[in-house]
């Protein structure tokens, strides 16, 4: 037998949060794709996706990998996260699988650029109502020391940071690497397109992969007793807020002269700041400031290797002439489904002429 996580997201509003449960499974593969996990269902009335007359959410799954999270070592089977979308009983989409929403943007042509994505997420871990680092009473020292830190008195939950990048490598998620942030107590992780061979960072994988990584992220810091805060403005007044950077690119932006299909992708971007900004994660102007290493909420600005600009083009992507750009705008509670699916709509199928 083997036990296998069925993930999905909830009915949460404004930000859908993550929800899990158990079963056992028997496989005939050592090798198991999606389809070789029977649906399931759940109680759509207990997670804000049904009311009670008519309450069961089905549930199926799309992503399947190695769950890290089981330590016992004379266990002979393995284990699996089955990452799901949700549908109605009825078997249409349920208005919250935004997973479902991309997939239809893509289907509908934005498959063709064979996009890539990459996300850094931000997160900020608390205890006892604040970030681990902040003292009892009052602040601790401005930020300036903590981006990148090393030392007891500037590095908080390293080791929830280091357990988490374990389980995804164990898991098999495309993650990247990770970072102390601007607060005490705040973190970053890479997740998405890496460059190795095999891989397949599409906005699809890419995005499933962020959320099981979150997952995993949440079920880790469970063991310490301590929360995993997205909020976008975690702690009010001169501190850095929680981004999701997300880095995107195409076939075209990858080869040659790919520099002039940036350009291009920039300026459609330009001329849906709105639309975007409106799905790009809640409270995003308590981030957006203009302040902070953001560019404002208000205001649309490209730049090279600026990190106050709303959309970046890193330095070695100027000098290489190709490569991606950087979507600086998303906010770390910003749903990576949502945020890949507006920039494929935007740049993949809608004519620059
Ligand atoms: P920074 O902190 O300087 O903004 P990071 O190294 O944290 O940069 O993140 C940059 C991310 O860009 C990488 O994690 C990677 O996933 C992503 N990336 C690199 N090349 C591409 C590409 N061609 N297409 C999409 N994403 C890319
Ligand atoms: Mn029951
Ligand atoms: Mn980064
Ligand atoms: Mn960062
Ligand atoms: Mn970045």
């Amino acid at each position: 037998m083997t036990f296998a996580e069925y993930i999905w997201l909830d009915g949460s509003d404004p930000v859908q949060e993550l929800r899990s449960k158990t079963r056992t499974v028997r496989l005939k593969t050592d090798t198991p794709k999606p389809r070789d996990f029977p649906d399931w269902s759940f109680d759509g009335t207990a997670t804000g996706q049904a009311d009670c007359r008519y309450s069961d959410c089905a549930l199926t799954p799309v992503c399947v990998v190695s769950d890290p999270t089981w330590d016992d070592p004379t266990w002979d089977g393995e284990h699996y996260l089955v990452l799901c979308e949700v549908f109605n009983a009825d078997g249409t989409k349920h208005v919250t699988n935004t997973r479902g929403d991309l997939r239809s943007i893509l289907r509908a042509g934005a498959e063709g650029a064979d996009a890539w994505i990459g996300f850094e997420q931000e997160y900020t871990l608390f205890r006892d109502g604040r970030p681990l680092g902040f003292p009892k009473d009052g602040l601790p020292e401005p930020q300036g020391r903590y981006y990148c830190s090393v030392g007891a008195d500037r590095a908080y939950g390293r080791k929830i940071a280091r357990k988490h990048a374990e389980l995804c490598q164990k898991a098999g998620l495309m993650f990247h690497g990770l970072n102390a942030e601007s607060l005490p107590g705040q973190w970053e992780f890479q997740i998405g397109y890496r460059g190795n061979d095999g891989e397949d960072p599409s906005l699809l994988n890419a995005a499933d992969h962020l959320w099981l990584a979150r997952y995993l992220l949440h079920r880790v810091a469970e063991e310490y007793g301590v929360l995993v805060s997205l909020d976008n403005k975690p702690v009010q007044g001169n501190w850095h807020g929680a981004g999701m950077h997300a880095n995107f690119s195409t076939r075209q932006m990858r080869e040659d002269n790919g520099l002039t299909a940036i350009h291009d992708a920039v300026e459609l971007l330009s001329r849906y700041h709105g639309q975007h900004i409106a799905v790009y994660g809640d409270r995003l102007a308590e981030r957006l400031t203009g302040q902070h290493e953001t560019c404002a909420i208000t205001e649309f600005r490209v730049g090279n290797a600026d990190r106050g600009a709303s959309i970046r083009i890193p330095l070695d992507v100027e000098q290489r002439g190709a490569g991606y750009f950087e979507d600086r705008r998303p906010g770390a509670n910003a749903d990576p489904y949502r945020v890949a699916a507006r920039i494929a709509e935007t740049v993949c199928m809608i004519d620059t002429g």
